[in-house]
């Protein structure tokens, strides 16, 4: 059974919108007015990387024919016996009102783990309600906005002790954003700010024809909820299907070279002639790509060649060794692939690699878990402070070579944007700058601060 958490409250206070976000955006209807009959619904939910099921109790309230207070109890009680932990909800706005004043009291009662959440808090408005919310003795209140996504990370924090096994991770988790650094507060070296939540992961399924890329893309989305049918992308020759898996969503971007494919199979020239192209579209319009190989042909030029564009276009890059269902000797054949990937692409280290069988449905999860976790690792940030206590130990280390006579100086580094993740070095000799010394340093970073799998760029940038 997963961890479950149910939202309670009354009506009104936000407990659907709150719901929408954790499980995403498109999966129900929020409706202003109270006493609208909805079913209760429940759905897989996603805070970061902790996965959970929520209980949406707000189709409850209708569901017995009584006074108000008599159904939230109703309502909670059932909840309650479904859930390991409530999460009892008011509108900070509102304040606390006697009901749920009276409500407090009975839950905390119950002897159930609850956390006080106070919701509609963006802006200054809810202040006031915030304090009355300590008054209800479930201790301190956690501020949201469930409508605007913020206080997701305290909500993060209030959970993760009473979840089972713990994610455990270390790293402070920010609201996201596109290209600016988060502010230096908090703990640790990295940021993965992916709290924003269901921010839509791109996906893409590339590679060399009649590897399973078809197959695939139909397993996961018989396997998954898709949420809306083909839409038009971005390009005219490209459509996107959204789908959620555990709770994030998903938009597979697919090409018209898959779906033309079926027309001239025949044309062996054409098509190769043609999938370079389109694959060079799908890989730019997605964030993370799963490069698929044919267990039994690994890695030969052709992926080699779509492997390095998307690493050329700074995507984050997952390969899929399909067929696995094929391939007898297992051990063998991935001593086999990881020499080859040893050799050929020493500049991506740790990409994930992933075995399976599109056409038997094995594995899906574990590739769909490299997918989230390679997009984390393209998101991540590093603190300028850590950043800067880790160069002068790279430069003692190993120190810069001599440039026509002159030590090179390295005088400060910091991370300028994520996705991927890019860093600027500020140098006195910009144009001179060693290719080899700069393969070292990205490697330490790699190293240092978890980037496994992912492109790193560093821009050099020489003080006037
Ligand atoms: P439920 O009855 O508890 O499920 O409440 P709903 O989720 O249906 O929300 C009730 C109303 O509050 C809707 O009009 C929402 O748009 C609004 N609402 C929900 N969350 C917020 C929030 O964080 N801030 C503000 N200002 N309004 C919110
Ligand atoms: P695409 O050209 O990359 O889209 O490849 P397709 O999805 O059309 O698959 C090519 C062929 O490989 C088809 O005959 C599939 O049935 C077969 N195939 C796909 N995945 C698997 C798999 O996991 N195991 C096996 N044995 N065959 C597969």
């Amino acid at each position: 059974m997963p961890f479950t958490i149910a939202i309670i409250g009354r009506p009104n206070v936000g407990k659907s919108t709150l719901f929408n976000r954790l499980v995403g955006k498109r999966t129900a209807l929020v409706d202003d007015l109270p006493g609208v009959t909805r079913d209760r619904r429940i759905g897989d939910g996603q805070l970061a990387h902790l996965s959970f099921r929520v209980i949406d109790t707000a189709g409850l309230e209708e569901a017995f024919d009584d006074s108000l207070e008599a159904r939230m109890r109703q309502q909670t009680e059932i909840a309650l016996q479904e859930s390991d932990v409530a999460l009892m909800m008011i509108d900070a706005r509102a304040g606390v009102t006697p009901l749920d004043a009276h409500f407090a009291n009975w839950l905390r009662r119950q002897g159930r783990p609850v956390i006080l959440v106070a919701n509609k808090c963006e802006g200054r408005a809810a202040e006031a309600g915030m304090h009355e919310a300590w008054a209800l003795g479930l201790g301190e209140p956690v501020a949201i906005s469930a409508a605007h996504g913020q206080g997701l990370v305290d909500l993060l924090d209030a959970l993760r002790p009473l979840m089972p096994e713990d994610a455990g991770e270390d790293d402070s988790l920010v609201d996201d954003d596109d290209q600016v650094m988060p502010e230096e507060e908090g703990e640790g070296d990295v940021v993965d700010p992916e709290v924003e939540l269901n921010r839509p992961i791109r996906l893409a399924i590339i590679g060399r024809p009649n590897v399973g890329k078809s197959t695939l893309m139909n397993a996961l989305l018989r396997e998954n909820r898709v949420l809306t049918g083909p839409e038009a992308g971005i390009t005219r020759d490209a459509i996107m299907v959204d789908w959620s898996w555990r709770g994030q969503v998903i938009k597979l971007v697919d090409t018209a070279g898959l779906r033309r494919k079926a027309r001239i199979d025949k044309i062996d020239d054409k098509l190769e002639f043609m999938s370079v192209g389109d694959t060079l579209e799908t890989i730019r319009l997605a964030h993370v790509c799963v490069l698929v190989l044919d267990a039994g042909a690994i890695m030969d030029k052709q992926d080699l060649t779509i492997a390095r564009h998307v690493i050329e276009e700074g995507r984050a890059l997952v390969i899929a060794i399909n067929k696995w269902d094929t391939v007898e000797d297992h051990a063998k054949a991935l001593q086999q692939l990881s020499d080859k990937l040893q050799t050929s692409m020493p500049q991506v280290r740790g990409v994930p690699t992933v075995t399976m069988s599109a056409l038997r449905n094995q594995k899906l999860d574990k590739l769909m878990d490299a997918v989230l976790d390679i997009h984390k690792v393209w998101n991540r940030r590093v603190r300028t402070g850590p950043l800067n206590r880790w160069l002068p130990a790279m430069l003692d280390a190993h120190p810069p070579q001599l440039v026509r006579g002159r030590r090179l100086k390295i005088r400060y580094i910091t991370q300028v944007k994520a996705r991927p993740p890019t860093f600027a070095l500020f140098v006195s000799q910009a144009e001179e700058f060693p290719d080899s010394y700069l393969r070292y340093l990205v490697n330490g970073l790699r190293e240092s601060f978890k980037l496994n799998g992912v492109p790193i760029r560093v821009v050099l940038r020489q003080p006037k």
